[in-house]
């Protein structure tokens, strides 16, 4: 039997490029749709690839009918949440329109099985911790307010037009494929992990330490760090729940376990056996003190386990991957 194709927009980014190895060892055929604003073409490397705009219907019905995939997952976004505020136009193109642009190909196509890339961002400020999936939803910035736009555009497409959809409301992503084949790879990098390993190969001086304040153990905000490899395996997960009939569902995603930015300093210092300097500077504006998830309904429902998120495994296997790639 032919393989299956799988539609991977963002499949040259972070998270997608992961989940592409992912599917491939799992006997399914990723099919990368990127515009290589934020992707590596070198990081598709297992299946094909179509550059273009998800924002053209024309080139989407190209893509749709040569490969005819059996399902869409949809990681192509834009996550810079400071620049949402000050530019929330081009968030709302590339997050909001360009989605609906998607979906409407899909429904052009007759493709109805969605899985889409959500955030922690969609429930703003926690007031209940450990945040499960029923906690109210409010961001409290554009990108967030995207993302949950799309939320509900979901609901209402699969009530209207039968399209299935998954999302999956990702923590702190985090760590590399432990056998180096792709990584994290974002210009401006803003995440703490990759400066802190940054700051010790020497790529900056010092790494500055976001808020020192906060209501928590040592005063730094405090978060829930996950394993590219546990998210990848999770879209597979969920793609297989579709596909064998399962019902639409949203799942927060994350270990349960938050480490503070003080604690992720020491980690990263262990595990290279190196120092660094840092700085202790101003709460970074919109910030939660802690985001935790509750993860009991993706152990449950899907039977997903985190796998490669211990700390030291996150770190050790980003420091590697930062100095393939950089060193
Ligand atoms: N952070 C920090 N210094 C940095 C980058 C991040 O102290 O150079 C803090 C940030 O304020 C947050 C945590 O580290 O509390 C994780 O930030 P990151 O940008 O990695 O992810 P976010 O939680 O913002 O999605």
């Amino acid at each position: 039997m032919a393989k299956q194709h799988i539609l991977v927009t963002g499949g040259a980014g972070y998270i997608g490029s992961h989940t592409c190895k992912v599917l491939a060892q799992a006997g399914l055929e990723p099919v990368v749709v990127d515009n290589l604003i934020f992707g590596h073409r070198d990081l598709v490397r297992w299946g094909a690839f179509e550059e273009g705009d998800l924002r053209d219907s024309a080139f989407l019905d190209r893509v749709f009918q040569t490969y005819q995939p059996v399902a869409v997952i949809h990681f192509a976004g834009y996550t810079y949440v400071g620049e949402s505020v000050t530019d929330p136009a081009k968030f709302y193109a590339n997050n909001v329109v360009a989605a609906m642009s998607l979906l409407d190909a899909m429904r052009r196509a007759g493709c109805a099985v969605f899985i889409f890339s959500s955030t922690c961002s969609v429930f703003g400020m926690p007031d209940q911790l450990p945040l499960s999936e029923k906690h109210p939803q409010a961001p409290i910035s554009p990108y967030g307010q995207t993302k949950l736009v799309v939320e509900k555009m979901l609901a209402d497409y699969e009530r209207a037009y039968g399209i299935k959809h998954v999302v999956l409301r990702y923590f702190n992503a985090a760590g590399a494929d432990p056998e180096g084949e792709c990584g994290e790879d974002h210009d401006p990098e803003t995440h703490l992990i990759p400066l802190a390993l940054f700051t010790l190969m020497g790529r900056r001086n010092l790494l500055k330490i976001f808020g020192t304040d906060y209501p928590t153990e040592d005063g730094t905000a405090v978060r829930d760090y996950i394993h590219v490899m546990d998210l990848a395996e999770a879209h597979l997960l969920a793609l297989r729940h579709l596909l064998e009939g399962g019902q639409s569902d949203a799942f927060n995603l994350g270990t349960g376990q938050g480490y503070s930015v003080r604690k992720i300093i020491q980690v990263a210092e262990a595990v290279t056996g190196l120092t660094m300097a840092v700085e202790e500077a101003p709460r970074r504006e919109g910030d939660p003190p802690v985001l935790v998830s509750d993860s009991s309904h993706i152990f449950q429902d899907l039977g997903w386990k985190p796998r490669y998120s211990d700390i030291q495994s996150l770190v050790e296997t980003a420091w590697r991957w930062h100095q393939n790639r950089h060193g």
